[in-house]
């Protein structure tokens, strides 16, 4: 029996992960979980598996539930709460599925504790890719990926020697505005931007996914996760986001996994490694049905974003945090309706250029950096 701790649990990652669960009743229990504002979500959570440990993020919220479940469920709040449930002592596993750099200290305090780490928010490497792979290498923890892109390099490197690799291949559908010009792109609408034409998501990811900053994110994730030098990264589009990524080997060998898009099944293999248990709800692919896949460059003028995150990720130091706090603050006011999609990569390009780039950054200097970019950024709004 695994015990599992959900931080982001009222998401779309961390509703998928409690359907896992229930998959298998035998192997997973939840220890702990977290949510934002949905109230909700947590009543739910907490009559159907009883965890030991709920958090909130606002007082309102924690007094409602706290007269509710007293004695039961612990209901805890605010930052420190979070961190209560990324190290409550129960949990073996940590699901890392809350929405932004947020989530950086309670993953930094999950390791330090010893919890195993299936990480699917991806802003905590990109701002501290350092300081999280270096803290789990000396607790000896593992960082195992969520996210679809990085748990496809997982499985294919199993069994392999590191050192046979020669590159990896991100796939990228495109996203949302994969079929528009530039030109069109100036005119997108907040609804149009949250179709996605694969994969059913949170909002800020999908507006992710149609500027490219995701793979972008999703680059500077592979780097800290699989050690690899920017130069050895690579991104291709591919329409069908049936093939979840690559890896080149040394005799020119590539191994690929393939899967219907679900984000089930990275999410399983992360909570039952090393076992892979079967997955009752997920569809098999029909490969015969499916007839084609197909593959193209991408274009780093079109999906600007993502040569700002190689262009942050070679360079390093504070600017992938840079990179992040801009584009938390400038797609959240996309969604809010108040400035154009490309707004956003202008805003992030401005943020970047003003940044003077510190090496080595510790928490504290990120959380200023982190700080300062943001409030520059809405200044711009204002
Ligand atoms: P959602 O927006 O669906 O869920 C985000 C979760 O974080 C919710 O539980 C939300 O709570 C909580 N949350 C938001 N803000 C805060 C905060 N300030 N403090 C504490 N909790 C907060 O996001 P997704 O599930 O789509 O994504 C989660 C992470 O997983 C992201 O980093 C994303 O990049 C990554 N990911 C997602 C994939 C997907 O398919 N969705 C695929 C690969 C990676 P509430 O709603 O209660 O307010
Ligand atoms: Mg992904």
């Amino acid at each position: 029996m695994k015990y599992i701790s959900i931080l982001g649990a009222s998401g779309s990652i961390g509703q998928q992960t409690l359907d896992v669960m229930r998959a298998h009743p035998d192997k997973f229990r939840l220890a702990a979980a977290s949510v934002g504002k949905n109230v909700e979500a947590a009543r739910k959570l907490i009559a159907e598996f009883s965890p030991v440990l709920v958090a909130v993020t606002d007082r309102d919220a924690y007094e409602v539930l706290r007269c509710e479940y007293s004695g039961r469920t612990a209901v805890v709040y605010g930052e420190e709460g979070l961190v209560e449930a990324a190290i409550c002592p129960q949990a073996d596993v940590v699901v890392t599925a809350v929405v932004g750099s947020v989530g950086l200290v309670p993953t930094l305090k999950a390791i330090e504790a010893g919890k195993t780490i299936a990480l699917a928010n991806k802003e905590t490497l990109v701002v501290a890719g350092h300081l999280v792979t270096a803290a789990a290498k000396r607790r000896g923890v593992p960082l195992l990926p969520v996210d679809s892109e990085h748990s496809a390099i997982f499985q294919c490197l199993q069994g392999e020697k590191r050192e046979h690799v020669e590159k990896l291949i991100l796939t990228a559908s495109g996203g949302s505005f994969r079929d528009r010009t530039r030109e069109e792109l100036a005119h997108v609408t907040v609804e149009e931007a949250l179709r996605h034409p694969n994969w059913s998501m949170g909002a800020k990811i999908t507006i992710d996914s149609a500027t490219m900053m995701n793979k972008g994110f999703e680059v500077i994730e592979a780097h800290w996760l699989f050690g690899l030098p920017y130069e050895r990264i690579e991104v291709v589009l591919h329409r069908e986001s049936v093939i979840h990524s690559l890896v080149e080997f040394r005799d020119t060998s590539i191994l690929a996994q393939l899967g219907t898009p679900d984000m089930r099944i990275p999410i399983q293999y992360a909570l039952a490694y090393p076992e892979r248990l079967p997955l009752a709800a997920a569809k098999p692919l029909d490969l015969a049905a499916l007839g084609a896949l197909h593959f193209a460059p991408v274009d780093f003028d079109r999906y600007r974003c993502l040569r700002f995150a190689y262009e942050a990720g070679k360079r390093g130091g504070s600017l992938p945090t840079v990179l992040n706090a801009a584009n938390e603050e400038a797609v959240a006011a996309f969604l809010a309706g108040r400035i154009p999609f490309l707004a956003i990569e202008e805003w992030i390009e401005r943020a970047l250029e003003r940044h003077q780039p510190v090496d080595d950054p510790q928490l504290e200097e990120i959380r200023e950096i982190d700080a300062d970019v943001r409030a520059y950024v809405r200044s711009l709004l204002a």
